[in-house]
């Protein structure tokens, strides 16, 4: 059977709002696809070896959570960058995508250094981002929920992931949600984010099994409940 291998970066200080609930679903859209996925938890101060990985990823968490990580995830970055120049898909949501830019500074100004696949900066403000959210993205319509204070600032030429059309997304201003750089990308959306956006966990999907064994199609699934939750989650206020 065609093993795919996802790192799921930190699952105990980094997983809120449901944000493991993204694990369960691309396993399960693995398995209805006749892949066997393998998730592999990456702790901290525990080896890890990147190099047989097809997926990567990571959760949200509080100032707390990312102040505890970050330094493990700091002496993973030569690793981390190494996968995604190599287009290892990746997935990091709010807490991990702040992590994956260059600097995150908390509310009390403590700042923690992230690894640069992201060329983003967040800086704690005094405004919580907190509610439904919807964006317009290559992948789709996707809804989600967010809880945030970290206001994120993407350079010149980093891409989002997508435009605001309800909520916040990376800062009060800008209208533009989340990060995008090759096949990593960078979203404040929690709910968890794919249970309701099956088209994004489905690229996400492909390009791990593009990457690895050449396939170049999924096999298609019945998608009714999925976007039905979705219909629902955007006609909710925010
Ligand atoms: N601590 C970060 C912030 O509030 C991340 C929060 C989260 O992961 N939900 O900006």
């Amino acid at each position: 059977m065609k093993q795919v291998i996802i790192a799921h970066l930190y699952p105990r200080e980094m997983s809120i709002y449901g944000d493991s609930g993204n694990i369960r679903v691309l396993i399960q859209r693995l398995v209805w696809r006749g892949y066997e996925p393998l998730v592999k938890a990456v702790e901290i101060g525990k080896p890890f070896d990147f190099d047989e990985v097809d997926m990567v990823f990571g959760g949200g968490g509080q100032d707390r959570g990312q102040l505890l990580v970050g330094a493990d995830l700091l002496r993973r970055g030569e690793a981390l960058r190494t996968v995604a120049a190599g287009g290892v898909p990746m997935l990091l949501v709010c807490g991990l995508y702040q992590l994956f830019g260059r600097e995150f500074t908390t509310n009390e100004g403590e700042i923690i250094p992230g690894i640069g696949i992201f060329d983003i900066v967040t800086t704690g403000s005094n405004l919580r981002m907190i509610g439904n959210i919807v964006v317009d993205s290559p992948y789709g319509r996707l809804v989600g929920f967010e809880n945030h204070s970290g206001a994120t600032v993407l350079g010149k030429d980093q891409a989002a992931l997508g435009k605001v059309k309800k909520g916040y997304g990376n800062d009060p201003n800008s209208g533009r949600e989340g990060a995008v750089s090759g096949n990593a990308i960078g979203t404040y959306l929690h709910g968890p984010i794919l249970p309701k956006n099956p088209d994004l966990a489905d690229y996400l999907i492909l390009q791990a099994v593009k990457r690895k064994y050449g396939d170049t199609e999924l096999a298609p699934l019945d998608n009714a409940l999925e976007l039905e939750a979705a219909k629902i989650a955007i006609s909710r206020p925010q």
